[in-house]
């Protein structure tokens, strides 16, 4: 039986999106064509707990909404994935990524090795430089600082902000960076070399920091503070991307809860270019490697929520992360199966290495879809960034083609 309450965690907030009811169980109507029925967060709370035998009456109703949003195309960004440092100040439990110093494998690359990297990546076709790195590790090791000071930079914020202009610079890459948490100041700063950033919103269930949750001593996961993050940078009008995780303790309520507050702020400041639903995979060597992995079905059941909730933002979920059935996500939703690498290794999951490209579109056309390369920032925020000159609007306006997609063949 679906459920019939929200909880008292989730929060209760209007919904503005209005659906049709082509189709429906337990009374709830799920596909949104036309205006008619308005989605209740009771109803999202039914939905993501909806049984086994109702999932594919969602998936349908959740492909519909794609359709209608972004017909016939799924897109994926051909990137090089740079960890411009694994130091990071927090331990998140399901964290294979971080180093401590003087960890086997802890490294901060020199500025060399990331130019050589995006230029392999050029070669390769690839349009994006993804930068993933632990937030702040200054602020608790001392050999960080050290390592910072030798490179000629105050902060791994400010090296951060070096390296982006270099790939801006140098190469026809596009810088994207995933550095954490970041004041007005940095959002800024960063805006200046990098068409897009990110940072996921994972949840908004703050009990994950308590002892033994899967955000015990992650200072940085403190929901309020990404939040505020996530709002920066939609008051700077920075394209940006979030998302849930979902598996690492929290609820389905939890899940209808983070997307609500995706949402709202979206509906603030329309800011929010790609919403990703990510999965926690266990590993062998993380504190949580006994923590039971979400089913599929508890997978597709959240994309299709998040398109439902969604239904005019750009939905993505890794398909490394969901090998070997992750063509069932364009049935809850997607529309992007977001960077995909031809050259680094995916560096946050190493053991689920990235499908081959021939086999990601051979798939995706099984499923009625063109496989199209984008660039890191979406076609839709493209004419903003464009119509301020500088090298940013002269590096984007080469990448884009009209449609706003990259110029690079998928
Ligand atoms: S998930 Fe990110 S913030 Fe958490 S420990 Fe890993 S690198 Fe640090």
């Amino acid at each position: 039986m679906l459920r019939t309450s929200t909880g008292s965690k989730t929060r209760s907030r209007t919904k503005r999106y209005i659906t049709t009811a082509v189709v429906s169980f337990d009374g709830v109507a799920v596909t949104s064509i036309a205006p008619a029925v308005p989605i209740s967060v009771g109803e999202a709370v039914r939905l993501i707990r909806c049984s086994d035998d109702k999932l594919p009456e969602l998936l349908a109703a959740a492909r519909a909404v794609k359709e209608r949003f972004k017909p016939g195309v799924v897109t994926y960004s051909r990137k090089v994935f740079i960890p411009l440092t694994n130091l990071c100040r927090d331990y998140c439990g399901y964290c294979t990524f971080r180093r401590d110093p003087g960890e086997p494998g802890a490294h901060t690359m020199t500025p060399d090795e990331v130019l050589a990297v995006v230029r392999e990546g050029e070669g390769m076709g690839c349009t994006e430089a993804l930068f993933s790195l632990g937030d702040k590790p200054e602020l608790l090791f001392p050999e960080m600082r050290e390592t910072l000071r030798h490179l000629g930079y105050k902060s791994t914020l400010h090296y951060l902000e070096a390296m982006c202009e270099l790939v801006l610079r140098e190469t026809s890459l596009l810088p994207h960076p995933n550095p954490g948490l970041l004041s007005a100041e940095w959002i800024a700063r960063l805006a200046a070399v990098s068409p897009s950033m990110g940072l996921m919103l994972e949840t908004t269930n703050a009990a994950l920091l308590a002892p033994g949750a899967a955000h015990d001593n992650a200072p940085d996961k403190l929901p309020a503070k990404r939040l505020r993050t996530i709002e920066e940078a939609g008051k700077q009008n920075v394209p940006f991307t979030t998302g849930l995780l979902i598996g690492i303790g929290e609820s389905p309520e939890d899940r209808v809860d983070t997307l609500l507050a995706i949402r709202d702020l979206h509906e603030r400041y329309g800011h929010i270019q790609e919403v990703i639903v990510q999965n926690f995979r266990v590993k062998p060597t993380i504190p949580m490697a006994h923590w039971p992995e979400p089913s599929h079905g508890d997978m597709l059941r959240a994309v299709a929520v998040a398109r439902l909730l969604l239904p005019d933002v750009n939905i993505q979920a890794p398909p490394n992360l969901s090998a070997p059935y992750y063509d069932d996500l364009m049935d809850a939703g997607i529309n992007d199966w977001g960077g995909i690498s031809p050259l680094t290794p995916d560096f946050i999951n190493p053991e689920k290495p990235w499908p081959h490209l021939e086999q990601l579109r051979l798939r995706t056309e099984a499923k009625g879809c063109a496989l199209r390369q984008r660039l890191p920032v979406y076609p839709e925020f493209i004419p903003a960034l464009t119509s301020r000159p500088g090298l940013l609007a002269d590096k984007l306006s080469l990448a884009a083609a009209d449609d706003g997609l990259s110029r690079r063949a998928a």
